[in-house]
């Protein structure tokens, strides 16, 4: 339980503001410029996507919001539905997509909003929409209701390791060699560090259950550290980082760069698993019901136009460009068309239609659907390692449902001719399955909870 009085002043130093964020990437690798602050630029501002006819019941509120994103493959949706005209399409022609320093800096920004100049919602790990409407990271513990509205993509994450580490047998399964390894470092008075870009979320989440599947305690047998994704090739060339767990193309990156290897895909330690999320303030939604359509059916049929092969070359060139994440193309088009180099004598990952990211579809279904049993799986990893109290589970079926808003998705999906075999019909995707051969069953999560060896809770 000690983690869960987490307190967002440890933040602060690094997290402050998008200002200082901003003058803090500045000087790193592969890092962004800001033109204009932090509002994202346009890569090509003629939208391609026809308006649809609007009628009363389809006529947004406003035309405007104010999204947040931070520069990884997760945000794809949002700056396709932007670029290709699909937010425009449905109504909403003055959407900003506004590039965000780290995801200390969106979460201070969704807390003041956008009418103070800060954001309306836009791109969340899990469960930062609940951990937000909670009052858990934000400014005096106050209680920002947020909706969870869409899942924005599956997969495309991953754990890179410093080169230093080539041969000690980290890879996916660490059990032996690498286990051994990353247990003398410790002896030895250097624990392997290994970073996240946000803690209590997903990345924090991929790395510990990686370490804890081996038995390798992540709160006692290694360092595990916050740092923003844009930071963390700098940090690995600079030896102050011997493993980080991101989305692409950072991971993507280091391999090209020759300064680290992959130990594993997220593809590989959990198959189409939850990932990012759009999310919105709660009183943002509830004003705008049909603007907030709008935005979906916008993001849906730019999930669908990302998960075409024809369209990666020109979405890996959207992305990259000076006014989003300012990355060689290359970087980004590699894992989006050929596949994943892996390093350290490992094969090469080259189906990336079953194991890059994905965002409408995958071999479980729906990717955009936002699924109610994978929040739940959330918000049980966060009572596993003591992020919050065990209390959650109990309460966890009410707060779901308050937060979590598939309702508004399905009804998004219907108005915008969404094939009815695409719209799932249980807000539950049933039993998930890991890598080392847990299981997850939504109707018992504490049998998960048990089910672990290495746990905080
Ligand atoms: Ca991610």
């Amino acid at each position: 339980m000690s983690n869960f009085s987490f307190s967002r002043r440890k933040f602060l130093s690094t997290a402050v503001a998008s200002g200082a964020g901003a003058v803090l990437l500045k000087g790193c690798v592969g890092n962004p410029p800001e033109p204009g602050g932090a509002a994202g630029g346009s890569a090509s501002p003629a939208a391609e996507a026809t308006p649809v006819a609007l009628t009363p019941e389809t006529t947004p509120e406003t035309t405007k919001i104010k999204l947040g994103y931070i520069p990884i493959v997760e945000a794809a949706p949002l700056i396709i539905a932007k670029e290709k005209g699909f937010f425009a399409k449905y109504g909403m022609t003055d959407v900003e997509v506004s590039k965000q320093a780290n995801w200390g800096s969106a979460r201070d920004n969704v807390e003041i909003g956008a009418d103070a100049g800060g954001i309306d919602g836009g791109q969340w790990q899990m469960p930062m929409p609940y951990r937000i409407s909670e009052g858990l990271d934000t400014k005096n513990n106050v209680k920002i209701p947020m909706y969870v509205l869409a899942q924005l993509n599956t997969q495309g994450n991953g754990i890179a390791i410093a080169n230093k580490h080539i041969g000690k047998g980290l890879g996916l399964d660490l059990k032996g060699a690498g286990k051994d390894y990353i247990l003398s470092l410790k002896q030895a008075g250097t624990p392997f560090k290994a970073a996240q870009t946000f803690p209590n979320a997903n990345q924090d989440f991929w790395i510990r259950y990686w370490f804890a599947a081996a038995g390798i305690n992540p709160g006692q047998d290694v360092d595990i550290l916050t740092v923003p994704a844009a930071q963390t090739v700098a940090n690995m060339k600079t030896g102050t980082m011997d493993a980080f767990s991101t989305g692409d193309p950072w991971p993507a990156r280091i391999v090209a760069d020759n300064i680290g290897f992959m130990s594993a895909l997220t593809a590989e330690i959990w198959p189409n698993h939850p990932e990012e999320y759009l999310a919105i303030r709660g009183d943002w939604v509830d004003k705008n019901p049909k603007a907030t359509k709008a935005i979906l059916k916008g993001v849906m049929e730019a999930q669908q136009w990302c998960d075409k092969t024809e369209n990666k070359p020109e979405m890996a060139k959207i992305l990259s460009g000076a006014g989003y994440f300012n990355v060689p193309v290359a970087v980004l088009e590699a894992p989006l068309t050929v596949g994943y180099k892996m390093g350290d004598n490992k094969a090469d990952i080259k189906d990336v239609a079953k194991q890059g990211v994905l965002y409408w579809k995958d071999a479980r279904g729906s990717v955009s659907y936002p699924y109610k049993s994978h929040d739940l799986w959330f918000l049980t990893e966060s009572v596993r390692w003591g992020f919050m109290p065990k209390e959650t589970l109990a309460n966890a079926q009410a707060l779901i449902d308050k937060v979590n808003r598939e309702d508004l998705w399905k009804e998004a999906a219907k108005e915008a001719g969404i094939a009815e075999a695409d719209i799932p019909t249980s807000t539950s995707r049933g039993v998930e399955k890991f890598f080392d051969g847990k299981e997850f069953d939504p109707e018992n999560p504490q049998a998960y909870l048990d089910s672990l060896e290495i746990k905080a809770a």
